[in-house]
């Protein structure tokens, strides 16, 4: 069924072509005019941080979503697949981060599901299993007839995203898209995933390659384009665009307008920091994200904790807040060792976190701005005594004056405010319990200007009043003016730390871009950037 290799068709010949596609949503302009060429026999990497529109754009390439303006054109023909199916008949294939495969079914019936062999109407089961272990044994997968024949859940997670690139692949692919595909997978399974993205490649594929990972696109991809705010910013050939461009069009800054030592009036100045830690989090390890992270914050002082989406920033602080489960490494508060890892444990001990994602994580609608507050308070001042209403309502209004939340009162219901004062409900929340260390994932992401500068003053503040605070935000300028010094991850592990004169926009993004420390530590000291 495939093509043999070397008769696809010339190297570099447009196999897919984007032509000025857009894309809305209510409120939202996922693309703007985007435009896209993949190349037969070419692995072409998509970039862009969070929300820049990556996947959007695959869904409209694969059929998911219909584009409200432009053309995809596939091999010279303008194609508008009704659903991803179709797509795939077509010739373009999806991997996605989720496997869609069916788990209980045998590993060579999800091989060739809907193409099995059949011997007088029915399925060939013993030719289906020997074609299993050939083609799988090609992609470099050690199988057996055995193996092929178990339900395709008892193979390993890189073992079943090579069953899904084999198949999509069987399906006669000129394209193939892979959103993200690594971010499970083992070590020696990404270069076993590499060998057959080579391998697509010499048979005349066009692959799209979508990943934060710089060193694997600059491992693996020939092309690069990169988007922000729903648009290209960049589109050209990998090898010509360096790590630092690369990171600086990705977040949207120049690297001749960033600014060194830009001190600034909103600058962090925390006063006091002690000597000794508060939180002491030594090699951390969660599986996949976070390989051997060590950090310490003082009280008074607020860590920031940088790196590209990926990196495992979040999976950093949940694994120090309980919050996600720890496959190693210790977390000590105030001396003392937490021994569980769990979000109570690390609550009493006085770590709280305010996760990302507010609403999926947080806040409760329904309820009122009280209610919101007391929550977490609640079984703490029950043990202490009883919980007066009264109580209650004087800590409420501490804290609603304190972190000058705007309501109309305490029984309004926390739906009813805006993105910022939730926040705040939030953090009143938290602070409720008397916290020494507060861990803060993307606090001012999705509020708006004014509130945002609110709840910075205000982290300035607590810090200022001696809690220990991380700061984790994707905004290079808040994570610098907030933050007394930079702790800088990548792909799980820490690779910098800046501050007194490091701690600027230039360094950072040296870190963020940089291919290893002792690499990144030359760059600046060379200076080579301005
Ligand atoms: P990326 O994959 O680069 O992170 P996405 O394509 O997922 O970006 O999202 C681009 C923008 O479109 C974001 O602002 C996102 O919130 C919005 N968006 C994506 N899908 C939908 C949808 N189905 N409904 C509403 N908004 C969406
Ligand atoms: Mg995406």
């Amino acid at each position: 069924m495939s093509e043999g290799e070397g008769s696809g068709p010339p190297e570099g010949a447009v196999v897919l072509d984007v032509s000025e596609v857009s894309k809305s949503f209510p409120g939202v302009h996922a693309l703007r005019g985007v435009s896209l060429r993949l190349g037969a026999g070419r692995v072409h990497a998509l970039v862009g941080e969070n929300g820049a529109g990556k996947s959007t754009l695959i869904k409209v390439m694969t059929g998911v979503y219909r584009p409200d303006g432009g053309t995809v054109r596939l091999a010279d023909s303008e194609v508008g697949f009704a659903d991803p199916i179709e797509a795939q008949r077509a010739g373009i294939s999806t991997i996605y981060q989720e496997i869609n495969l069916v788990p209980l079914m045998s590993v060579a019936r999800n091989l060739f599901l809907g193409r099995e062999p059949r011997r007088f109407g029915v399925v060939d089961v013993r030719t289906m299993n020997r074609d299993a272990v050939t083609v799988l044994r090609d992609y470099g997968l050690d199988v057996d007839a055995s193996v092929v024949a178990r339900p395709l859940r008892t193979l390993g997670l890189g073992a079943q995203q090579m069953v899904a690139i084999a198949r999509a692949i069987q399906i006669d692919a000129r394209v193939v898209v892979m959103d993200e595909p690594t971010s499970s997978l083992e070590r020696r399974e990404v270069i076993t995933l590499f060998e057959v993205i080579r391998r697509l490649r010499a048979r005349g594929i066009a692959v799209l390659y979508v990943s934060h990972r710089l060193d694997e696109l600059y491992t693996i991809c020939d092309d690069v384009t990169v988007m922000r705010d729903g648009s290209v910013v960049h589109t050209g050939k990998l090898a010509e665009l360096d790590r630092l461009k690369l990171v600086s069009l990705m977040l949207g800054r120049d690297m001749a307008q960033v600014k060194r030592n830009g001190v600034t009036a909103f600058a962090a100045d925390h006063g006091e920091i002690a000597e000794k830690p508060v939180l002491r989090a030594e090699d951390l390890q969660v599986r996949h994200r976070v390989h051997g992270v060590s950090l310490d914050i003082r009280p008074g002082e607020v860590v920031g904790l940088g790196g590209l989406l990926g990196s495992g920033r979040s999976e950093t602080a949940k694994a120090i807040a309980g919050g996600m489960k720890r496959d190693g490494g210790t977390v000590e508060v105030a001396g003392s060792r937490l021994r569980r890892a769990t979000a109570g444990e690390a609550v009493r001990a006085g770590v709280v976190l305010l996760p990302e994602d507010r609403k999926a994580e947080g806040i409760i609608p329904s309820l009122s701005v009280r209610q919101n507050i007391a929550l977490a308070a609640l079984p703490r001042l029950s043990r202490i005594g009883l919980v007066s209403r009264r109580k209650q309502d004087e800590i409420v209004a501490y804290f609603m004056d304190r972190l000058r939340i705007k309501a109309a009162g305490p029984e309004q219901k926390v739906s009813e405010l805006s993105g910022g004062n939730q926040q705040k409900v939030l953090l009143a929340r938290w602070l409720c319990l008397h916290p020494k260390v507060l861990l803060l994932d993307e606090p001012t992401r999705g509020i708006d200007v004014g509130a945002k500068a609110e709840v910075q003053k205000l982290i300035d503040e607590l810090a200022g009043d001696g809690l220990g605070v991380l700061l984790i935000s994707s905004e290079l300028e808040e994570l610098i003016e907030g933050s007394d010094r930079v702790v800088v991850l990548r792909e799980g592990t820490v690779v910098s730390e800046l501050d007194g004169d490091q701690l600027d926009e230039a360094h950072l993004m040296h870190a963020l871009a940089s291919e290893s420390v002792a690499a990144e530590a030359e760059n600046s000291e060379a200076g080579d950037d301005r």
